[in-house]
């Protein structure tokens, strides 16, 4: 039997009505099924998350970010078009030392705070020809794996804060919250 994954909920997917989606949002909180089968669908979906991507000047964009629970995301550490990289089914097989520096999330406008990851990651996924690659990363392109990885978990930046970076954008939290509520009621 033939494993279809995510696949039935991609082809769903009304690509030109995928938007950013923002905290508290509770699709962004949710563990992503693995992607069975690496078809057109797919493919379209990368390339419409690869658009939103650019379009919302990001360096990585995991797929629950647009709403849908697949485990994939994109990413061009130099925000270079010509250099787009694309995980299915990512897997952090290898990590080691330790990175601390800013990070932002496009689901989190206006909010950047400072986080601990592996300096050096090596990361098993499938490509879009459906073909396993690996691929080594160190510096920025390690914590964008490690950051886009967490989305695919459900687990947000709000979740790797310490309780002082909390306090700190405590304000842009509650306005990203009470925006979520209001949209939800109108
Ligand atoms: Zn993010």
């Amino acid at each position: 039997m033939r494993q279809t994954g995510a696949n039935d909920k991609i082809r769903q997917v009304d690509l030109r009505a995928l938007e950013i989606l923002l905290y508290p949002d509770p699709r962004l909180q949710v563990a992503c099924t693995p992607v069975g089968e690496v078809d057109g669908s797919v493919r379209a979906l990368v390339g419409r998350m690869l658009e939103l991507m650019f379009a919302h000047r990001g360096v990585g964009l995991a797929a629950p970010q647009v709403g849908v629970a697949a485990r994939l995301f994109v990413a061009s550490p130099g925000f270079d078009p010509e250099d787009c990289r694309v995980f299915i089914n990512p897997r952090i097989v290898a990590a080691s030392g330790v990175q601390e520096g800013d990070e932002g999330c496009l689901s989190f406008p206006e909010i950047s705070c400072k986080l601990k990851r592996s300096a050096r990651v090596t990361i098993e996924a499938l490509d879009l020809a459906g073909r396993t690659f690996s691929q080594e990363a160190e510096e920025l392109a390690a914590r964008i794996y490690q950051h886009e990885i967490d989305h695919l978990d459900g687990r947000l930046l709000v979740d790797r804060m310490g309780s002082m970076a909390r306090l700190a954008h405590r304000r842009a939290l509650r306005d990203l919250q009470q925006r979520f509520e209001k949209a939800r009621t109108t």
